[in-house]
């Protein structure tokens, strides 16, 4: 059993909307230890390299907007002037670099065992209307993809978690230098426990 590594950023939704603390909370009640804590501005070379350039990763992003307007009857070429998912998913990623640079960011590099699988139950459905109750996009946001997609920019849905162990291990390599990363004890480490 190893311990994982995520990456948490409170998008500027989260920043501007004054929940900071209450976000945070949840990380640590669970007995995730934070490894790296700062707050600055995204800077778009880092959003650019933060979210995949592939094509696999477009495929996907466009594809949730596909599924969610074939279930509305929405035809997705009045806003992306093109139905193909790998165009639409660059179209989300250009929105995600300004969106990310709207304002300052929290970023948190965690580390726990099963981290990964942990940060993602905590964080909920990557469309906010989806995500359950007591997840943190779930009682905060309530942000759907054709209301983004029609105002031209991407789901406000709080948070970023690291959705892979591999991922984890990247991003916080992206966000953080080895200075800005601390090793040290929790209390009841041993015992994870709620608090
Ligand atoms: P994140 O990586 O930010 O934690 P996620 O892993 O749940 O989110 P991804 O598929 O990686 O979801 O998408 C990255 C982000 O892009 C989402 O959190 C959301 O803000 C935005 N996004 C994804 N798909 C769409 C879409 N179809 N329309 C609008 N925004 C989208
Ligand atoms: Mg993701």
């Amino acid at each position: 059993m190893n311990k994982q590594k995520a990456l948490i950023i409170i998008k500027p939704d989260g920043v501007q909307r004054g929940l900071i603390g209450k976000i945070v909370t949840r990380f640590e009640q669970v007995g995730l230890k934070i490894i790296g804590l700062k707050f600055e501005m995204a800077g778009e070379n880092r959003v650019i390299a933060h979210y995949p350039e592939t094509d696999v990763w477009f495929k996907k992003v466009g594809e949730r907007t596909l599924t969610n307007y074939a279930k509305k009857g929405l035809d997705a070429k009045v806003v992306f002037n093109t139905d193909d998912p790998v165009q639409i998913g660059r179209t989300v990623k250009k929105w995600l670099i300004t969106y990310f640079q709207e304002s300052p960011v929290l970023i948190m590099a965690l580390e726990g065992y099963d981290c990964i699988e942990i940060v993602r139950k905590l964080s909920g459905n990557t469309i906010p209307l989806l995500a359950t109750c007591g997840t943190i996009r779930g009682d905060f946001s309530h942000d759907t993809i054709d209301l983004a997609n029609e105002q031209n920019r991407p789901l406000r849905n709080i948070i970023h978690a690291s959705d892979t162990v591999e991922d984890g291990e990247k991003e916080v390599n992206l966000w953080f230098t080895k200075e800005e990363l601390f090793s040290y004890e929790l209390a009841g480490e041993k015992f994870m426990y709620k608090v």
